[in-house]
């Protein structure tokens, strides 16, 4: 029996449209049964939250944002608060991917804040964390993840801990085609989920730590297999439901 229930979930960033994503959601919601004990969920734009709502609703299939304000509510024109990603049913919200730290200057502090008013909301983080290429080429990979990840055990209670997902994406490997290998992941993950440890042995054992970067079809098993990931976040092959699916299966 798995310690850990794997996860593989869709970042589909700033992609889709009404008619695409209709064709997708079903072809996603009608295979996922069968990947089960494997846990499917899709990441989509803001506007398409109710339409995930409406054709995932009784499916197997899990779905959420791909970001959420600091603030719980009030005049932050733009801002989209966790307890609207909630009423639009939604499980997950991706804080703090490198694309949103690169071109929106998200620092940890800030990351930590909209991981805890997710958790308000019963919606789960699914917090990135992520070295560049100059750093892992300075041997700068834990010091940096290490950094990341300090900041959520600090800002949150053990109890919080344990309702998030911690996500590894090095920036090198996100939409370049490039996937970490899995002895590269695995020792990140084995890191990340040791510093876990330190605060509490229980919650890094329970913790779901998902790679992203590249997974395709034929990467994912490999990563998967390593003993602690437990499973992936998905851009580009999430947006083919065979891809994604393929993925999935592979969990
Ligand atoms: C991502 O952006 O979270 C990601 C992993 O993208 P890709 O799979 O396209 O590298």
């Amino acid at each position: 029996t798995r310690v850990r229930q794997k996860l593989v979930v869709g970042n589909w960033k700033m992609h889709g449209s009404l008619e695409a994503n209709g064709g997708l959601l079903k072809a996603v919601a009608a295979g996922a049964g069968a990947l089960q004990p494997v846990q499917l969920a899709v990441c989509a734009p803001f506007p398409y939250l109710a339409q995930c709502q409406s054709l995932l609703a009784g499916s197997p299939v899990q779905w959420g944002a791909q970001d959420v304000s600091a603030e719980a509510r009030g005049a932050f024109t733009g801002e989209v608060a966790a307890s609207m990603l909630a009423e639009f049913g939604c499980q997950f919200v991706i804080v703090g991917h490198s694309e949103r730290r690169t071109y929106h200057a998200e620092q940890d502090s800030v990351i930590a804040t909209k991981a805890l008013r997710a958790l308000e909301h019963g919606v789960t983080p699914i917090v990135c964390v992520g070295e560049t290429l100059a750093q892992r080429e300075a041997g700068q990979t834990e010091q940096v993840v290490g950094r990341q990840l300090q900041a959520l055990l600090d800002a949150l209670s053990v109890e919080q801990l344990g309702r998030i997902v911690v996500a590894y994406e090095p920036v090198w490997a996100i939409g370049t085609g490039k996937t970490a290998s899995s002895a590269q992941a695995q020792d990140v993950h084995a890191y990340l989920r040791g510093l876990v440890a330190s605060r509490d042995a229980g919650v890094a054992q329970r913790m779901q730590i998902l790679y992203g970067g590249s997974v395709k079809p034929e990467s994912a098993g490999e990563l998967f297999g390593m003993p602690d990931i437990d499973g992936g976040l998905i851009g580009g092959a999430s947006l083919k439901a065979e891809d994604f699916l393929a993925i999935g299966a592979a969990g």
